[in-house]
């Protein structure tokens, strides 16, 4: 994601209803906000919002929440949203880092990981968002039979993921290399932008399906 510092957005995202602006208090009491007892459904690195406000448009019983660490992205999701604008999504501008923080354990039902940023250093491995390390703070919001989801053209980012979900002690329940061929992975797929950037240069879609295989250690809530 190309970032250029938008003058203001800091300011429009504090003053936007679509946001929340402390989501530790929101901790535990996210169906509340939304006001209903739906499932939630959550985007981590979600850019400019495309992929979840079209989950949301389909599916008004679920409700979403859209994170994103930089605030001239989400600053393009909250345009998005005055134009059209649904009750069953909210955002939360926030590193993915502290996404223990803001949930309380077993709040979330799904995780969606979308073209996340492949941090090609060694060194920086932790911060791939399907690290172990981010694994285990998906084991402790998830609720049991949560999956988490996860899409990218990057090959070498989905050979890391594999091995990172085995390690983590979750189960694959599905892999594509090739998911817009795929078609039963492919049924009901919502692309993203990048998705829609990458597969019309013709690179093939990975996509992978985890959830927990049994009992994998809880996670501290940092770090
Ligand atoms: N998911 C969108 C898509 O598929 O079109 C955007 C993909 S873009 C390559 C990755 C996004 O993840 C960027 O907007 C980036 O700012 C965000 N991101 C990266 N690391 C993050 C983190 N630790 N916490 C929250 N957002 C993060």
């Amino acid at each position: 994601m190309r970032l250029r510092n938008i003058p203001g957005s800091r300011e429009a995202i504090a003053a936007s209803r679509w946001c929340i602006q402390e989501p530790e208090k929101a901790k535990g009491s996210w169906r509340d906000i939304f006001g209903n007892g739906n499932p939630i459904h959550i985007e981590i690195g979600m850019g400019k919002g495309q992929f979840l406000m079209r989950l949301a448009e389909k599916n008004p019983h679920i409700n979403y929440i859209g994170i994103e660490k930089y605030s001239s992205v989400l600053l393009r999701a909250l345009q998005k949203m005055e134009e059209a604008p649904l009750e069953n999504i909210c955002f939360i501008r926030m590193d993915a880092e502290d996404l223990c923080l803001a949930f309380a354990q077993g709040e979330v039902n799904r995780i969606y990981l979308n073209f996340s940023d492949p941090w090609p250093k060694d060194r920086h491995a932790k911060r791939r968002l399907t690290s172990r390390q981010f694994f285990s703070r998906y084991h402790v919001i998830l609720e049991k039979d949560g999956i988490v989801e996860f899409k990218t053209d990057n090959e070498a980012l989905f050979d890391f993921s594999l091995d990172e979900a085995a390690a983590a002690g979750w189960r694959l329940d599905g892999v594509t290399r090739d998911l817009h061929h795929d078609a039963g992975m492919n049924e009901g797929n919502v692309m993203t932008e990048y998705e829609e950037r990458f597969s019309a240069l013709g690179n093939p879609i990975h996509k992978l399906v985890a959830s927990r295989s049994g009992d994998i250690p809880m996670a501290p809530e940092r770090g």
